[in-house]
């Protein structure tokens, strides 16, 4: 294993980190139902090969990731890795203490204290919340008490209010989704340098896509096997991570042992500046052989947004082209139905046309949300 300085910190993180949130299933239509015994090998696995940093949070798996890291870090593994955990912050519209969240995640994790705690899935509207209901000062008293380590947050919206976070205060760390495909999508390649010039450690969470940059197409797989690498697809992605000296650490979301033994093997022998300049070619053709297959010719460059009506049209799109480039119908389809928030949706669109005026890509953008709405309505009603 390889380890990067923490940021500020005087802590060495291993560069591959545990991310807890697609543990092994019993059922696999529950998500509550972690198979437990596979689980806390994985976790054991995972710290015996070097891993120091897990990353679990609230809703994980039901709430149940908590409840199972907890577990696995008793006795001998309790000291040996730092745990992450995140604060629900879509819970706390109406100014709801966050103590009662904090208090049942230590009782979860059976431990007294956090280590990394951060601010979940903050966007310009949670982080609006934040700053209305003084959770910053309150998690400055949890800090002072000794209940909280270090304070981050985790990111989904654009790089404006990326920066605009970090300008606002002082972070020890943050955690972005960041990968060879998304390297313009929300912070960003941009957002993580801008993070690591302002002292923060930056992790990295999706490196794979959810695991759709393990799925490649044939023809973007002969693209990269041409460079005489004999990496696999998710070495691909995790290496130009690990390329770059800005990211401090990468999430695995491995669900199963033979996922999380490849990363760690991967995680051997990675180092800043180890993709040669080939390398950096191949994948900048992989990225455009993937684009190229996408129906929906969206760069994700947002100059479409903001859309007066709230629809996140790139992201929409975004989950179109993801069926198509990774035959990813299921992904797609639980992502439209459970994670768009309602105000996101393409039925909110009123047709005014002001994005289409914005959009470099001339994108016929309310015709292909009509069509995007139709395909994954249809979709719904085939798979019942
Ligand atoms: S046409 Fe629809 S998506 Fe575009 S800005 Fe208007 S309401 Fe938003
Ligand atoms: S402006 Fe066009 S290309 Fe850019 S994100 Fe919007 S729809 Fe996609």
């Amino acid at each position: 294993m390889q380890y990067r300085k923490f940021g500020p910190l005087d802590f060495q993180v291993s560069i591959l980190g545990l991310g807890a949130m697609r543990l092994p299933l019993q059922d696999p239509h529950d998500e509550g139902s972690i198979d437990e015994a596979q689980a806390t090998a994985m976790i054991h696995y995972a710290i015996d090969h070097g891993v120091n940093y897990i990353d679990t949070a609230y809703p994980y798996h039901k709430g149940m990731s908590e409840v199972v890291v907890g577990k696995a870090l008793q006795g001998t593994y309790r000291e040996r890795a730092k745990v992450a955990t995140k604060l629900p912050t879509w819970l706390l519209e109406a100014c709801e203490h966050p103590e009662k969240y904090l208090r049942e995640q230590l009782k979860r994790l059976r431990r007294d204290h956090v280590d990394f705690y951060l601010l979940h899935a903050l966007d310009r509207n949670r982080w609006e919340t934040v700053l209305k209901c003084r959770v910053l000062e309150w998690a400055e008293q949890a800090k002072a008490r000794g209940d909280i380590g270090y304070l981050g947050f985790s990111f989904h919206d654009d790089l404006a209010t990326f920066k605009r976070i970090i300008d606002t205060y002082p972070f020890t760390f943050c955690q972005i989704q960041y990968n060879y495909l998304d390297v313009d999508f929300q912070a960003g390649q941009e957002g993580l340098r801008y993070a690591a010039s302002k002292g923060l450690a930056v992790v990295v969470m999706e490196p794979l896509k959810g695991g759709q940059l393990v799925r490649l197409p044939e023809e973007v797989r002969r693209r990269l096997a041409a460079t005489g690498r004999n990496w696999t697809p998710a070495a691909w992605g995790l290496l130009w991570l690990w390329n770059q000296k800005e990211v401090t650490t990468v999430l695995s979301g491995a669900s199963t042992m033979r996922e999380l033994e490849e990363n760690i093997e991967t995680a051997s022998f990675a180092h800043e500046g180890i993709l040669r300049p080939e390398d950096l070619v191949a994948l900048e053709e992989a990225r455009r052989i993937l684009r190229g297959i996408a129906p929906i010719p969206c760069t994700t460059c947002h100059y479409c947004l903001p859309c007066p009506q709230g629809v996140n049209i790139p992201f929409v799109f975004g989950l179109y082209n993801r069926v198509f480039q990774f035959r990813d119908l299921e992904g797609a389809r639980r992502t439209y139905f459970h994670f768009l928030r309602p105000e996101e949706r393409p039925e909110n669109c009123v047709e005014c046309g002001v994005c289409e005026e914005r959009c470099p890509q001339k994108i016929p953008i309310r015709e292909e949300l009509k069509k995007v709405q139709d395909f994954f309505q249809r979709s719904s009603q085939e798979a019942m």
